[in-house]
């Protein structure tokens, strides 16, 4: 594969209800041969065909449960193959995993690890892809290798990979899993396969990342909470990362970074409508931001619930030094993350989420008082912080008066204000009950 001398190349990755039945091999088949720059393909294990269908990855997990506790398990087992073999009769190709099959029976008993039993949804499901296809197979044990911190070695993943393209032009990969050192397997966290798509993409430099999943790209607000949100096309990576970390959910936290770090474009694609624009994801955009903020100052809104404010008093704190760094360590030392310090002279306030708290609330209270003597110590619960994110809103001059106006027209209390250094985004906290109607105000704003 010569992906750095100019020829066009995209990695595509299959989402598990991209892959779920036959009849979606049959569509992952329609995108990849509409482009031939489609080469190299990564898929997921099979997941749910409706709603209260069971992912494969969940039944290996299940499956892994019986085996521990001594429980039969040859009805999960079955119900893991029939799923392979009738995408196989729906695709009409030969039941090619009989052999795997044997292998995976074989090695189950109550030490195999967890890691290896789940990796096998993907491994399967790449094997069948691959024949299907007519691609190369490559077994991601076989490049990604994991140091054992459990991060990803980068550089010997890439060059083990850029040896293996050298030979093989258009490959199919299952997500989710490397190896370690020793040749074990090792997942990533749930919905992986993200991450295994844009490691490839980074190794081969390739021209594009495009990740197939159900919906039509990023929304500009959760659709659990706003009817028909506006479908966000053009999204830089930072706007993602506070988009995902306050809770949009479309792509692996983790997935953005190696595709990040070399500059490719990332689209999020939908199998259900092949024609959609879907989001495209870059660093930045060559476009007139001014013009840009005037026809769309907010990219995106998500938020989430729960979150504490402990509101700490002391009159003429301001001539101690040291206080507010006193009650961080106290958090930290209790693993607690800090998601904002808003600060006013004789108090300052410390956001956490909720259920961090739980049964730590009092040991830290008491460490506060013993540490800097405060006048008072005041904790409201239940409240909501909403980002609201937009890489022109530097460009428009009063846009966060109109921001608080219509939340203020709307009825809804403020509690919180705070905007991200790097101008990205303005957080602000609303009590939990006002969460849903915030969200709809700005989306329609
Ligand atoms: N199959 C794994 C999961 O369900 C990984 C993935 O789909 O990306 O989490």
């Amino acid at each position: 594969m010569q992906v750095s001398r100019g020829k066009i190349v995209k990695v595509v990755k299959f989402g598990g209800s991209s892959v779920a039945t036959g009849a979606c091999f049959e569509t992952v088949k329609n995108i990849v041969e509409a482009d031939p720059a489609r080469a190299l393909v990564v898929v997921s294990a099979p997941g749910k065909r409706f709603s209260a269908d069971i992912k494969v990855t969940d039944l290996l997990y299940l499956l892994r449960a019986h085996i521990k506790y001594n429980a039969p398990y040859d009805e999960i087992l079955a119900k893991i193959k029939t799923r392979y073999y009738e995408i196989c009769a729906d695709c009409n190709i030969d039941n090619i995993l009989e052999d795997d099959f044997k292998e995976f029976e074989s090695k189950l008993n109550k030490k195999t690890s967890v890691d290896y039993i789940v990796s096998r949804g993907e491994y399967w499901c790449a094997k069948i892809m691959a024949k299907y296809l007519g691609y190369t197979f490559v077994d991601s044990a076989d490049w990604l290798v994991f140091n054992y911190n459990g991060r990803v070695n980068l550089e010997a993943s890439y060059q083990n990979l850029a040896k293996i393209a050298e030979t093989a032009q258009r490959i199919v990969f299952p997500g989710f899993y490397g190896a370690m050192p020793d040749g074990n397997i090792k997942t990533f966290s749930r919905g992986g396969s993200d991450i295994t798509g844009s490691l490839v993409a980074a190794a081969l430099n390739v021209t594009a990342y495009e990740n197939w999943t159900d919906v039509s790209g990023i929304l500009a607000a959760d659709p659990r909470i706003v009817e028909n949100p506006r479908p966000i096309d053009r999204v830089t990576f930072s706007e993602l990362r506070e988009l995902s970390y306050m809770g949009a959910e479309v792509l692996h936290e983790e997935a953005v970074f190696p595709v990040r770090n070399k500059n490719i474009p990332l689209y999020i694609k939908n199998t259900k409508d092949i024609n959609a624009p879907g989001t495209l994801i870059m660093e930045d955009f060559d476009e007139d931001r001014t013009e840009q903020a005037k026809i769309r100052p907010i990219t995106g809104i998500s938020g989430r619930k729960h979150y504490s404010i402990i509101t700490i008093s002391k009159s003429r704190m301001d001539e101690e030094p040291g206080c507010i760094r006193k009650v961080l360590a106290i958090f930290e030392a209790n693993e607690i993350n800090v998601e904002q310090v808003p600060c006013s002279i004789d108090t300052f306030s410390v956001i956490v989420a909720g259920d961090a708290l739980d049964d730590k609330l009092h040991a830290i209270i008491t460490r506060i008082e013993q540490e800097i003597q405060p006048d008072s110590i005041k904790i409201t619960n239940d409240i909501s912080l909403i980002a609201v994110v937009g890489r022109n809103l530097t460009e428009n001059i009063g846009i966060a008066g109109k921001i608080f106006t219509a939340l203020g027209e709307n009825g809804i209390n403020i509690r919180v204000i705070s905007q991200g250094s790097d101008e990205v985004n303005i957080i602000i906290g609303v009590d939990d009950i006002n969460y849903k109607k915030a969200i709809r105000v700005l989306h329609d704003f």
